[in-house]
């Protein structure tokens, strides 16, 4: 039966290309952050899209919206109208204009992370958050990001030489600390910064 689920999800994936596509979160079926769901309905929209977001979400009342918007609502700002939802807290990017922070804010998924994610910028906008990362992941499918994880963790943690190494090895995507990649939509720099709790 699982297996099942599993290959027809993957059917439903090729079959479905007007998913809605974010600028800054091209590939948000990777980490799951949108899954298929055959069953739930959305609370923006009231429609079964058999798509739903499982990312973050901030409001301002007391709705309850994990897991009950999909992601067309998402893309349209539907749920930031009608719930004053959010995905993203866009307060530090720095010297960013007002329309960039408010796509980030209201119209881009959101992903999980440790202590509350930071959107990473470049070249005066945005960068697209390509997923979460531990060693393995880096190396395998974002191995053109390392030197900026090593950078970050140079940094932030003040790890060198052999430290810095096994530290960049500990990484992990589903224990901590995890690595988040992004990559700039203009001079396609890799960045990373690295969460834990
Ligand atoms: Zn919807
Ligand atoms: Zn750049």
């Amino acid at each position: 039966m699982k297996r099942l689920r599993k290959e027809s999800e993957k059917r439903e994936m090729d079959e479905n290309p007007s998913l809605p596509s974010f600028k800054y979160y091209p590939d948000p079926l990777a980490d799951g952050i949108v899954k298929a769901d055959p069953d739930k309905p959305c609370l923006g929209c009231g429609r079964i899209r058999g798509w739903i977001y499982t990312g973050p979400v901030y409001v301002e009342k007391n709705f309850i919206l994990e897991e009950s918007l999909c992601p067309w609502c998402i893309a349209d700002g539907t749920a930031a109208k009608r719930f004053g939802a959010s995905f993203n807290d866009a307060g530090m990017m720095e010297d960013m204009s007002q329309a960039i922070m408010e796509e980030i804010e209201q119209r881009t998924p959101g992903f999980n992370s440790w202590q509350g994610n930071q959107w990473l910028t470049c070249c005066n906008d945005a960068a697209a958050f390509l997923g979460a990362a531990g060693s393995a992941e880096l190396q395998r499918d974002f191995p053109k990001a390392i030197p900026a994880v090593k950078k970050y963790s140079r940094e932030d943690y003040e790890l060198t030489g052999d430290d810095l190494q096994k530290f960049v090895d500990s990484l992990s995507k589903d224990d901590q600390p995890t690595a988040y990649v992004f990559q700039c939509l203009h001079c396609q720099g890799y960045l990373a910064y690295v969460d834990q709790t």
